[in-house]
């Protein structure tokens, strides 16, 4: 190499060192061809890793000028002078640019043996001879070098900032620190819970971002590394799960800490438990107060009876009357908890319905119309305020209405919905009736399922039916639905009617039976059958009592009773399964059956004696209660509703 060469060299050398940028490097290569060579024409061209195409070209001073034949040749035979390559190219058989031509020197730029590129000079014939060939191999080879690192480079940066779009993607707060307790990488959601900008986090201590608190827990992680592990960490509302996970070779003493925000789950969680330690709750008053009626029954029962005979010594008029007086108090006490044990909340109030479906709509009205839907309201004359909180109850419209309209408004379609309120049973029922898609059978069976939805983000989170069917079941009443794939969907609201709702004329019957009547009494409290007999015997009525279900049936299909008043929840054979058995024996028998029950708060009960059209006693009740059902079945001839139907007994 000629001392001219080596100083070329070494200069472009110098000059590249701490060059990391592709672009550069190719700047300074033909920069030091031309001041070198002074040629007429330069071209570069770097080719992709398997080197079947060009993945950059410069050409100077004609940019973008097809220079590929000189790739070809630089793969073909290395570094070459070429005195004429217009010639050369036809001597080959290769197609040539009209504008290639004069001398020119190719050198390959390698890296590991491989050609990945190509740096050539061009002059008018003549003007270029073989002696400048090694100054242009000299600085390719050089070049060659720095091309090499500078790939590297963008190789290490395309993975750090894929990494980064990677971890950033990742919604838990994500941070490795190394064995000295320092932040090596962060995500962007680690920088937004400990409110820093990222680039200020790396370098610094782990514990300098960390809410005190978390100091003691965070350390014991890092120390013990084990995989997995789940530490729960909280500050002010907020809670996290965090998991320290080791990384293992030659990063060894290094963790990724993960924090993973639960706040919404744990309070959710924590509703859920909420609800279901007052549903058990619930349950548990429904029972004990199920339990007391019966004794109140007998207590009330006995007293009112003795009260009314005449031959009780007038000294014991007074405590009895205090008695009685006692044990209604207990029975209202009973009643309260019932009460309580359906809604939780002592918010009920005598609510009129129409307002309230009123108001629901005027809240929806504005979605109503953006989805093109039509509203009837069609209300049954007079009918009689409910037993409800309103505000829960509005909720459960809104919900029942919300979801028609999405319903609705999937299908594209106007759309129509119609709600219908009636008197039924013992309470009203509303029908919210939509034309939209429907639903198929198995969709209908888990709609009241929390968290069941077929919404998408954003618009459904499962618990709007399933929280509607609690508050209706702790009011007492229950919602149905009918659906049918194509046609529409009807969810029906039953509701009870306020304590105080004036009862119908029709039912207030007075007097005494005008006949004696045969009755049998089914119960398995003694003292329930005891002061049962007591009364209708004193009444002049001819009294069976029997202590189960299956001894009751063989005394009803066997003798002809005209009122059979049976408990509901009796061992061995209780008083709905004896009433069906009976129905399959003796139809005209079963119609007599009236149910006496201190156990309306399950939803199960009120919907099976519902479904029965008749009357019930709801223990403990009172003597006139009683009267007046034999009244109605000694006028009647049996005990079913010939109106529209109210209960004997106030609940
Ligand atoms: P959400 O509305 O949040 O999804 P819901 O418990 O209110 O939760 O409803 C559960 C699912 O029942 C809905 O996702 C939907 O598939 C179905 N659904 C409810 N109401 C209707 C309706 N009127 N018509 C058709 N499908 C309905």
């Amino acid at each position: 190499m000629s001392p001219a060469t080596l100083k070329r060299v070494t200069l472009f050398a110098s000059e590249l060192a701490g060059t990391l940028r592709r672009a550069s490097v190719v700047d300074l290569l033909l920069r030091h061809v031309r001041d070198a060579l002074a040629p007429g024409e330069l071209a570069v061209a770097l080719l992709t890793r398997d080197a079947d195409a060009v993945d950059f070209a410069h050409t100077w001073p004609r940019p973008g000028a097809d220079r590929r034949p000189l790739v070809d040749l630089a793969l073909r035979r290395g570094a070459l002078h070429v005195p004429d390559i217009a010639a050369l190219l036809r001597e080959l058989d290769q197609p040539a640019p009209p504008d290639l031509t004069g001398s020119w020197v190719i050198a390959p730029l390698t890296a590991k043996g491989r050609v990945t590129g190509v740096v050539a000079a061009g002059a008018p014939a003549g003007q270029l001879g073989p002696e400048r060939l090694p100054l242009v191999e000299a600085l390719a080879a050089t070049a060659s070098i720095a091309l090499e690192s500078a790939r590297l480079v963008d190789l290490h940066d395309d993975g750090r900032r894929s990494w980064q779009e990677v971890v950033d993607a990742i919604s838990p707060a994500l941070c490795i620190v190394d064995r000295a307790g320092r932040i090596r990488r962060a995500n962007r959601a680690f920088a937004e819970l400990v409110t820093a900008p990222p680039a200020s986090l790396i370098g610094r201590p782990w514990h300098a971002f960390m809410p005190p608190e978390w100091a003691g827990e965070l350390r014991t992680a890092l120390q013990q590394q084990s995989v997995g592990r789940e530490v729960e960490l909280r500050t002010g509302e907020r809670s996290y799960a965090v998991t320290a996970v080791p990384i293992r070779g030659d990063a060894e003493g290094t963790t990724v800490l993960l924090f993973d925000d639960h706040t919404d789950r744990r309070r959710l969680q924590d509703q859920l438990i909420q609800s279901e330690k007052m549903s058990a709750i619930g349950q548990l008053i429904a029972g004990i107060a199920h339990d007391l009626n019966n004794p109140l029954a007998s207590v009330v029962g006995f007293a009112d009876f003795l009260c009314e005979v005449p031959s009780v010594p007038a000294p014991l008029r007074e405590p009895l009357a205090v008695i009685r007086e006692e044990a209604e108090r207990a029975s209202k006490i009973v009643k309260s908890l019932l009460g309580f044990a359906r809604k939780q909340e002592h918010r009920r109030r005598s609510t009129p319905l129409a307002p309230l479906l009123e108001s629901t709509l005027g809240l929806l009205r504005n979605q109503f119309m953006a989805t093109r839907i039509d509203v009837t309201l069609d209300l049954e004359p007079d009918l009689p305020p409910l037993d409800v909180d309103p505000v829960q109850i509005q909720q459960v419209f809104v919900n029942l209405l919300n979801n028609a309209a999405q319903a609705i408004g999937a299908s594209g379609r106007p759309g129509h919905v119609t709600i219908r309120a009636r008197r039924f049973l013992d309470g009203i029922a509303v029908d919210v009736a939509d034309d939209g898609p429907g639903m198929s059978e198995a969709l209908a069976a888990q709609a009241f399922e929390p968290f069941f939805t077929t919404k998408g983000e954003g618009e459904g989170t499962g618990l709007g039916l399933s929280i509607s069917q609690g508050i209706v079941r702790e009011h007492g009443g229950r919602i149905t639905l009918s659906s049918e794939e194509g046609r529409g969907s009807t969810f029906t609201v039953q509701l009870p009617l306020a304590p105080h709702a004036p009862p119908e004329a029709s039912v207030r019957i007075g007097g005494e039976p005008s006949r004696r009547l045969r009755v049998l009494v089914v119960d398995d409290e003694p003292h329930i059958l005891h002061y049962m007999r007591a009364t209708l015997d004193a009444w002049g009525h001819e009294v069976a009592t029997v202590e189960d279900g299956d001894e009751a049936l063989e005394r009803a299909a066997a003798e002809p009773f005209d009122l059979i008043i049976s408990d509901l929840r009796m061992p061995r054979l209780g008083g709905r399964e004896f009433h069906a058995a009976l129905e399959r024996r003796d139809p005209a028998a079963a119609s007599k059956v009236v149910f006496s029950t201190g156990d309306t708060v399950r939803g199960d009960t009120l919907a099976f004696l519902e479904t029965l059209d008749r009357p019930f006693l709801h223990k403990p009740f009172s003597l006139a209660e009683l009267r007046e059902l034999l009244v109605r079945v000694a006028r009647e001839g049996d005990p079913r509703r010939r109106d529209s139907g109210q209960q004997l007994a106030e609940v």
